[in-house]
């Protein structure tokens, strides 16, 4: 049965980034539960991925299934348009309540990646609306990720969006230097944002940034004030400030969005991933009320935006759930625990060949190689010693769910450094 489902898989479904020519071997998953999946091999390998970072509080949580379930029995989707439903409601006003003050507008869109479109669109609106309608390009930096689809693409590093290949489609948009590394000195960079800036002035609506840690791009953690810079550069040019902050979300860099660890307010920010706790697919952008109501004196008077399934009730209902068993645990000391569980054990990492870096920001572990990672032989290695890792380029990381305990934390330290000598 196992070799039949994987060997229709294999010739007909397409997993992220692969190809259907010469596909990269997948594993079966038959359930999961707490920080752990079921493989059809028998195995339960701890989740070091958190579904990529999305299941903050593990699998088949029984608050979670409570929710999704009581909300299938009410109706499990009605269309937004024209109509409403206490769940996003309800999810709107937690959002509001818990996002850095003044973003007080939110629209629902049904990925990460489309509220990035979202975000993009609301910024080119705004600036139409302020009689600004030449102002049409993004500023950004090197190593940036923001999501696959094409305005997002634009915003995405050049090389790892690809730009190159979809040249003549992506927008081209302006880049500065990726942000220095945490810890150190920031002038230099400023005087490069600066100035790029000042150049393109003219022609930028907005700057977008993941603030505080580059996640997909190479898991970069970098320096607070370069997101104080940018604020101060975004209000000396008219430009909004968009904060992608899909990945750091709801706590995972130790603060609950990671523009608060910088005393920083955007004009949009996206959120996404964790927001249902890794459940079901829901993003949401909120703004501040200048640009909602800036945009609406654009000629359209309206936002040009509207999923399908925009704020699908059960997805509202099951982020509820999820942020209520965030907020109502001290997160914020659970995620130092788990920052100082993971320093140490990976620091351990440095002295092996092929090591060229270690970097911990919140509940992110990364150790970076000087080559690109095996990843099949990588993961084999990892799963062998009981996780489940999903390597990049030279990057081995984990970002694990917060439920894992200190000796959970332990076996994932234990099974990257695994990853390290096998890949
Ligand atoms: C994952 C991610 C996205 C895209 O979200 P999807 O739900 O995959 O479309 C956008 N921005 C950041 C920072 C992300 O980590």
């Amino acid at each position: 049965m196992t070799s039949e489902l994987l060997d229709w898989d294999r010739q007909h479904l397409w997993h992220p980034y692969t190809s259907m020519s010469d596909p990269a071997p997948v594993r079966l998953v038959t359930g999961a539960s707490g920080v752990r999946l079921e493989l059809a091999d028998g195995s339960t390998p701890v989740d070091a991925m958190a579904s990529w970072w999305s299941a903050i509080h593990g699998y088949n949580h029984p608050a979670l299934n409570a929710a999704a379930r009581d909300q299938l029995d009410d109706m499990a989707h009605v269309m937004f348009g024209g109509l409403t439903h206490e769940p996003a409601i309800r999810l709107g006003q937690r959002l509001v309540e818990l996002a850095p003050e003044g973003l007080e507008h939110v629209f629902f869109a049904d990925s990460g990646s489309v509220s990035v479109e979202v975000a993009l669109k609301m910024a080119l609106q705004h600036q139409r609306g302020a009689g600004r309608p030449g102002r049409t390009r993004m500023l950004t930096v090197l190593g940036g990720y923001h999501g696959d689809t094409c305005g997002c693409m634009g915003v995405c590093d050049p090389e790892g969006g690809m730009h190159s290949m979809f040249r003549g489609f992506v927008p081209e948009h302006v880049f500065a230097p990726r942000p220095p590394r945490l810890g150190e000195d920031t002038t230099e960079w400023a005087a490069a944002f600066e100035a790029l800036a000042e150049q393109y002035a003219d022609e930028l609506a907005a700057i977008i940034v993941e603030p505080l840690l580059q996640g997909a791009g190479g898991m970069w953690p970098y320096p607070a004030e370069c997101l104080r810079v940018m604020r101060s550069v975004a209000d000396r040019h008219d430009l909004l400030l968009i904060l992608d902050e899909i990945a750091t979300g709801f706590g995972r860099t130790g603060t609950m969005f990671a523009a608060d660890a910088a005393g920083v307010r955007p004009d949009i920010m996206c959120v996404g991933k964790a927001l249902t706790g890794g459940y079901l697919t829901l993003a949401a952008v909120l703004c501040t009320s200048g640009v909602a109501h800036g945009l609406s004196r654009s000629e359209a008077g309206v936002l040009m935006h509207g999923p399908t399934y925009m704020a699908n009730p059960l997805a509202c209902s099951v982020a509820l759930a999820s942020l209520d068993l965030l907020t109502t645990t001290d997160w914020a000391a659970n995620i130092d625990r788990i920052s100082r569980r993971l320093t140490p054990r990976l620091e351990a990492a440095r002295g092996l060949s092929g090591v060229a870096d270690v970097r911990v920001l919140g509940a992110v572990g990364v150790i970076q190689l000087d080559h690109s990672v095996d990843v099949v032989a990588a993961t084999d290695a990892a799963l062998r010693a009981g996780v489940w890792l999903r390597p990049f380029r030279d990057l081995i990381y984990t970002m694990p769910p917060y439920t894992c305990t200190d000796a959970e934390i332990d076996t994932i330290c234990s099974a990257m450094l695994q990853a390290v000598e096998a890949g």
